[in-house]
């Protein structure tokens, strides 16, 4: 495992796969300069608590896995750097800020309030302090999904990346749906289809369907940035938001686990493998176009070649897709 202080990468362990797993919203570590006005128990609602544990499994099948150490309350990983909230600031940005809906909402890059309202300040912060925040943690998160994709990509010539959540069951009285409305048991957001193939949604929309769970598309979450900055569909580069509903395996008044933990983690177990099993079909059609094998071996990387086995296997997927293409709620896809 190579450890950064704002992340943790976990290498494949067995043969590698195409496959990228990042979990931005489950960091633990409160810095010392946070210097929020709620305590830490209010701060840790924010966290999308242990999805880097339920895709531990990842390495264990091929995957990379990247987790997020620093919380969501403190910088948002899951945000463009450009989507400052200037009214937290003491001073004028001096960088180039563009605002989203979700500044808007006050969950921009840095947070001005949780969902419950609550503002997570009694100060204004420091350009400084900011600047840190980006150039500290958000920027070497990215890096290292954006480098974990590029690698992936470039020895395999194509790369699935399951961006990893989880949603409080009910919406936030800060939603714009308002209050209350209870979610799917997972969401999956591909930003209207535009982040990977629709074949891969609907893919893992059916591996969900026929566990049993419900499964919605883009609706409330349609997926925000770390699946929209680094995807291309068109050239092998695919991006998935998962949401997993908490009420599946936490209980959000206390924070711990329930007893619906452990299935869960088995179910999700099978969908990364499911993703694992489609990824190493699809990301060795390299060598059918005529590559020479020797090409992977030579760049030193221990992957296995499902390819070998792959040729002429029935590739049915792409069925069962039902696309809801509501209007995105306020976190369009936290
Ligand atoms: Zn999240």
């Amino acid at each position: 495992m190579n450890s950064h202080s704002a992340f943790h990468l976990l290498e494949p362990a067995g043969d590698r796969v195409p496959v990228v797993l990042d979990s931005p919203h489950s960091g633990t570590e409160y810095p010392a300069d946070f210097g929020a006005a709620l305590p830490l128990s209010a701060l840790r609602n924010a966290e999308d608590a242990f999805v880097d544990e339920l895709y531990g499994c990842g390495p264990r099948l091929g995957a990379t896995l990247i987790a997020a150490r620093f919380p969501r309350s403190y910088i948002d990983a899951n945000r463009s750097v450009l989507d400052v909230d200037t009214s937290l600031l003491d001073a004028p940005w001096p960088g180039p800020a563009a605002a989203s809906r979700k500044t808007q909402l006050g969950i921009g890059l840095i947070w001005r309030i949780l969902d419950s309202g609550e503002p997570i300040y009694a100060r204004k912060l420091s350009v400084q302090e900011v600047s840190r925040r980006i150039t500290g943690y958000h920027q070497p998160y990215q890096k290292a999904v954006k480098d974990a994709l590029d690698d992936t990509h470039a020895h395999f010539g194509s790369v699935w990346h399951l961006n990893c959540h989880s949603m409080p069951a009910l919406s936030s009285v800060i939603s714009e749906e308002g209050p209350g409305k209870p979610r799917a048991d997972f969401v999956l957001g591909d930003r209207d289809g535009t982040t990977c193939e629709p074949a891969f949604t609907a893919f893992v929309a059916r591996v969900l369907g026929d566990m049993g769970y419900e499964v919605k598309v883009n609706d409330p979450y349609k997926g925000v940035e770390l699946v929209r900055a680094f995807s291309d569909p068109a050239a092998g580069r695919h991006s998935l938001q998962v949401e997993v509903n908490r009420r599946l395996y936490l209980d959000e008044t206390t924070g711990q686990k329930t007893p619906g933990y452990a299935r869960l983690a088995r179910d999700v177990e099978r969908l990364v493998k499911a993703v694992c099993d489609y990824a190493a079909e699809r990301g060795s059609h390299r060598c059918e176009a005529g590559h020479d094998h020797h090409d992977h071996h030579a760049c030193g990387h221990d992957h296995g070649h499902a390819h070998h086995h792959s040729h002429g296997h029935d590739h049915d997927h792409g069925h069962g897709h039902s696309h809801d293409h509501s209007p995105s709620s306020r976190k369009g896809g936290k």
